[in-house]
């Protein structure tokens, strides 16, 4: 029985492998211009392309050629399509190239993002979308005026596992949500350009407590109308003398929901939400990572719902690099725009404000 099972599946697949071939070859595509050779572009993002319907890896920006070489003849990107940050604005020229990925620190994606508008090119932005306000709102006017499209990365919103949880919410399941807790947060290590305020931004606020942050508007759909931070340094080890160590806040939202979350680069923290409503309880962990989302429900008189997220490999890559090139066929406004991102912005300024962080 199991044999025939597996016999069978072995047969499906290599059936379907040249129609699925074939149908990847009708299908229409993005060229991605990748800007940033580091861990998120190298590791999650272009391989998630090869699993993607509509995008393809067609140029490179890199400071390290013999880097930009090797991903370039793993990806069948040309020779003339691999730049360097001298020679960027010479994208403008290639009609290989759609969007940029900017996969860069925190704050050279407003640079690099308009730049990329000015030289003609649709833009797919990583969070944090820059470590100012007025940088985020640069960025939004120079693709508006451009007529080029702006989407943020926040690849959670394209995970199968946090859009079932959302639907939950939105269907009435939970009941009236009362109250959300998250957390997301690790140990740093010396040295990573994470801990330079000029880089960064901020600390693990900007990094990764803004899942949580994110997490908490797209679960209950609202914007927070007050809120209020603590930020503390533990470890006097050098590595926090620019940037926060743990950040706590708290927020409420208009219709009375109240949520907590914290952040840290001290602690292994797995990233998390627990969403509290008047029928039940929803848990979603891990809710952030690359692969693995985990969601268990806990409903008045319904069966305890437990989805682990069915798919192996990394599910939430190829849907976000393909909805850009979807918005572009269709000519519509990324669900993750500049305005997403701006959003956080603003209320990230007024966490740190609350802490005493900034002015
Ligand atoms: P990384 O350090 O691994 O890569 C950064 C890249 O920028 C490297 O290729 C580096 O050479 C290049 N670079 C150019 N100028 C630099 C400079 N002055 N200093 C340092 N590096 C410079 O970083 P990463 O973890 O890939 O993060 C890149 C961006 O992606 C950040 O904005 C981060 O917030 C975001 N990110 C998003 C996710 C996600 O899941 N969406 C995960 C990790 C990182």
């Amino acid at each position: 029985m199991d044999i025939t099972r597996r016999e069978l599946g072995r047969l499906a697949a290599a059936a379907a492998m040249p129609r699925f071939a074939r149908a990847q070859e009708q299908t229409r595509t993005i060229g991605y211009c990748i800007v940033g050779l580091g861990r998120i572009s190298m590791q999650h993002f272009m391989p998630g392309t090869k699993m993607s319907k509509h995008s393809r890896v067609t140029a490179l920006v890199s400071g390290h050629r013999d880097k930009a070489d090797k991903m370039a003849a793993e990806y069948n990107v040309p020779a003339k399509n691999i730049y360097s940050y001298d020679n960027y604005d010479a994208i403008a020229e290639n009609k290989d190239i759609d969007a940029v990925y900017i996969a860069l620190p925190n704050s050279m994606h407003a640079e690099y993002t308009i730049r990329a508008a000015k030289a003609g090119k649709h833009v797919l932005c990583e969070k944090p979308m820059a470590t100012t306000v007025a940088d985020s709102q640069a960025m939004i006017d120079a693709c508006r005026k451009a007529k080029k499209k702006l989407m943020i990365a926040y690849r959670c919103q394209y995970e199968p596992i946090n859009l079932r949880a959302i639907q939950l919410i939105r269907d009435g399941k939970l009941g009236k949500i009362q109250a959300i807790e998250s957390a997301n947060g690790f140990n740093i290590r010396p040295g990573e350009w994470r801990l330079s305020k000029k880089l960064g931004g901020g600390g693990p606020l900007m990094d990764v407590g803004i899942y949580s942050l994110n997490a908490c508007r797209y679960l209950t759909g609202e914007e927070p109308a007050e809120l209020k931070g603590y930020s503390s340094v533990i470890d006097h080890d050098g590595r926090f003398n620019e940037v926060e160590e743990n950040l706590s806040w708290t927020m409420k939202f208009p219709s009375g929901i109240i949520v907590s979350c914290n952040t840290t680069y001290g602690v292994n923290m797995p990233g998390f939400y627990r969403v509290h409503g008047s029928k039940g309880m929803l848990h979603v962990e891990p809710a952030f990572g690359y692969q693995g989302q985990h969601l268990n429900a806990r409903i008045q008189d319904q069966p305890e719902i437990d989805e682990p997220n069915p798919n192996k490999d990394p599910s939430q890559f190829p849907p976000e690099a393909d909805h850009l090139a979807e918005c572009i066929f269709e000519n519509k406004e990324p669900r993750t725009d500049g305005e997403e991102g701006l959003k956080d912005m603003k209320l990230m300024m007024a966490i740190y404000r609350s802490c005493g962080l900034r002015e």
